[in-house]
């Protein structure tokens, strides 16, 4: 496998990307036609199409459908829009999110998987494959010139981040290590392309930065309330990790000084009063007549379940404004299951944003809800594959190299 610090790999994936890259701009061209733009040797260009060509990420247009001129008519060579490059993964713990983009950055296909949260990880690694499996089937597609697979895995990724390797009880035992080895390895012997695993919540936030109703931002705080809550922190155009990964984690910021205990080892942090499990916790105990989510959404504007949505969501808004107050970022943007119960939890989140964000009108009204919808971690993790650098330097000139791929509303299928 190429290691990161593999010059020649890294030259030769240069030169590959540089050619994709004028055949997107400039369509079907014939080698002479790419030397000139892409200004690499007739060698040099020869043998990446070659390569291209064999992976089937290129095709050849048949001379005699074009004008004839004297001599050899030139072969022109062609992106093969059926042919993936790249997938983009978000495995959740309910479901997983599976998109595919060729060397044009068109999404050629996707589709979402639906589990139980008790499906143990190589089941949903297999249901994983085989929902890749299905959207290559249905589509036509061919995954033989694949070039990565970018992964996003619930919770966090980095093994710096606690000593113990901690992990919350939905991550059915199993230590985030041995989760990330057995998702990284699988997929490689799956698909036989690189993987670059990160956590979903941080790919989210990329995709929100890149693709968002505000396109390329600079700057984006993140926060994501579904199971847990987790962020992602974008600064100076580079999602951050920050020194043992965990830059952007709100969800374990204190909001209540002897609140419930939290997974991570702390009392009362956002995500034991803001996630939905802890909201749905916290409203049976307001209504034991309110069991599930769908019926606590149904009855958000009742005041027994309106009072708690309204506690949790102002714990969400003083904790984005402090952060918002610290990293004065562009935007302040709130995703997950959470916002399924609408003004009800927004409202309030955004009353206690403004009130507590410093007394600047452009501050202010800064907090806003996601404008991406469930694909936004699978985008992500095109997104980062695409880069091909943890660190994704520069990405946020992405969007200005094509369109943000339309994802389309995939059928949902039960496991
Ligand atoms: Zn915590």
């Amino acid at each position: 496998m190429a290691k990161l610090n593999d010059v020649p790999i890294l030259i030769r994936r240069t030169h590959e990307e540089r050619i994709l890259g004028a055949l997107r701009a400039g369509g079907p061209s014939t080698r002479a036609e790419l030397e000139r733009r892409v200004g690499l040797s007739r060698t040099t260009v020869s043998e990446i199409a070659g390569s291209l060509l064999a992976r089937g990420a290129l095709v050849e247009i048949d001379p005699a459908s074009g004008p004839r001129r004297r001599g050899r008519p030139a072969v022109r060579l062609a992106l093969e829009p059926s042919s993936g490059q790249l997938l983009g993964v978000d495995l959740g713990h309910r479901r997983v999110y599976v998109a595919a983009v060729n060397a044009s950055n068109e999404v050629i296909g996707s589709g979402v998987r639906e589990y139980a949260m008790s499906t143990s990880w190589s089941e949903r690694l297999d249901l994983t494959t085989s929902l890749a499996d299905q959207i290559r089937a249905e589509h036509d597609l061919s995954f033989g010139a694949l070039e990565a697979v970018g992964v996003g895995v619930p919770g966090p990724v980095s093994s710096a981040l606690l000593a113990d390797s901690r992990v919350p009880d939905r991550w059915q035992g199993m230590s985030r290590d041995a989760v990330i080895d057995l998702v990284r390895n699988g997929l490689q012997r799956h698909f036989g392309a690189r993987v670059v695993i990160d956590n979903n919540t941080r790919f989210a936030g990329l995709a929100e930065a890149v693709w968002g109703a505000h396109r390329n931002l600079d700057s984006l705080l993140y926060v994501r309330l579904s199971d847990g809550v987790g962020g992602a922190l974008v600064v100076g155009g580079r999602l951050v990790s920050g020194a043992g990964g965990t830059a952007g984690e709100v969800g374990h910021v204190e909001v209540e000084s002897d609140g419930r205990a939290c997974w991570c080892g702390k009392r009362g942090c956002l995500e034991t009063v803001a996630s939905v499990p802890a909201m749905l916790d916290s409203i049976r105990a307001a209504d034991p007549t309110v069991r599930t989510f769908a019926a606590a959404v149904a009855r958000c504007e009742e005041p027994a379940v309106g009072a708690v949505l309204a506690h949790a969501a102002a714990a969400l808004g003083r904790t984005l404004a402090a952060t918002a107050t610290v990293l004065d970022p562009q935007d302040v943007v709130v995703a997950g299951e959470a916002l399924r119960f609408g003004e009800a939890f927004l409202g309030p989140a955004r009353a206690a944003f403004d009130e507590a964000v410093l007394p600047d009108p452009r501050r202010r009204g800064r907090l806003r809800a996601t404008s991406l919808r469930d694909e936004a971690g699978a985008l992500g993790a095109l997104t980062a594959a695409y880069r091909r650098s943890p660190l994704l330097a520069g990405y946020a000139d992405l969007a200005a190299e094509s369109s943000r791929p339309t994802v389309p509303r995939p059928a949902r299928a039960k496991a």
